[in-house]
């Protein structure tokens, strides 16, 4: 099916689906999670099986592009197993967002299962403060995964940036400096008020995609483009790079209006809207109705009324959301 049957309320079609394999992660970047967290066991997740039943219901609804998340999605036993059978499902788009650490050893078998594009998250080029930042991450291992993802040869590899600032908006230049010297994409994205942190006040940390870009230009001269990866991100050009530099804005930039994704959490919660509560519990279903495609579509197709017009963050770093972004599966 090429078509996507699911449209919302608001006449947006749905055909992109973010998908948690795990709420997990060996990382504890401060922006998206606490220090000490607690993880869900193991009979409230979805099994790997369960996943690729709800990608499969999707794809056969019109779903041509599948973003596999988490959590860290490759610190899941048998994620590559998985990415084998969703990768056999004829999506227009594969991608998984990670934060690149198991990548010298998985990378190459992840392309071959059939996955197309990578998203790294980069939050800083200093070993030091890249440590702070993610409290448990290794930069030289992250480093070592995006050349095991460039030798793999993945179709695109995007990096994702959060600016923080007093963290990291000093380092703009030089990681758009790594991005062109490496050959990659580089998207800046403002961080977003899920889930109560301590570390900081994401209200005085909120740096503004239109503040990153003066910042950009001043080295380089941005050309935006009309490039629509399907996602929320507007890119930019540089007349000497093949390097494209894009921005996710959820609170200067309202996307909401083209969205066309959905989320499902690895406890099998499709979620509506990234910055909203609602969803539909698909677990009971799964578990109580094993192997029942047909109702599974059914629940699915009855969700998309359910999907709001449209998120609101407020920039003042207030959360409105109790959810961290790795229950979510950003
Ligand atoms: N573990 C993987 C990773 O590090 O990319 C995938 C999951 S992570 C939740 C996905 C993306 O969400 C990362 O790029 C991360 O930087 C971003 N993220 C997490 N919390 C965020 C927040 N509060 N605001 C903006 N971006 C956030």
């Amino acid at each position: 099916m090429s078509q996507s049957v699911l449209t919302d309320r608001f006449g947006r079609t749905v055909n992109y689906v973010r998908l948690s394999v795990t709420d997990r992660c060996d990382f504890r970047c401060v922006y998206c999670m606490a220090e000490e967290m607690t993880f869900l066991p193991r009979a409230k997740i979805m099994s790997l099986e369960e996943i690729a039943q709800v990608a499969r219901n999707f794809v056969s609804l019109g779903t041509q592009k599948i973003r596999l998340t988490g959590g860290e999605p490759l610190v899941r036993k048998g994620v590559v197993d998985l990415v084998r059978e969703i990768g056999s499902y004829g999506l227009r788009d594969f991608a998984m967002t990670t934060n690149g650490s198991q990548l010298p050893a998985l990378a190459e078998d992840l392309r071959k299962g059939g996955l197309d594009r990578l998203n790294i998250s980069l939050d800083s080029l200093d070993a030091e403060k890249f440590s702070t930042i993610t409290r448990t991450g290794k930069l030289s291992q992250v480093l070592d995964g995006i050349d095991a993802a460039k030798e793999a040869g993945f179709k695109r590899i995007k990096l994702n940036t959060v600016v923080m600032k007093g963290r990291n908006e000093e380092e703009i230049p030089e990681l758009v400096e790594f991005a062109r010297g490496k050959g990659l994409d580089i998207t800046f994205i403002e961080e977003m008020p899920l889930g109560e942190i301590s570390e900081h006040d994401r209200g005085l940390a909120l740096c503004t995609s239109e503040e990153v870009r003066a910042i950009i230009a001043r080295h380089h001269e941005l050309e935006l483009t009309d490039d629509d990866s399907g996602g929320p991100s507007r890119y930019y050009r540089m007349q000497d790079s093949a390097s494209r530099i894009g921005f996710i804005s959820p609170h200067s930039h309202n996307f909401c209006s083209t969205c066309n994704r959905v989320r499902v959490t690895v406890e099998g919660r499709l979620l509506l809207c990234l910055g909203n509560e609602h969803s539909v519990d698909l677990l009971p279903l799964l578990r109580e109705h094993p192997g029942d495609d047909e109702r599974l579509r059914e629940a699915i197709i009855a969700a998309m009324d359910l999907k709001p017009e449209r998120h609101h963050f407020s920039s003042d770093g207030e959360v409105e959301i109790l959810r961290f972004m790795n229950m979510t599966g950003g």
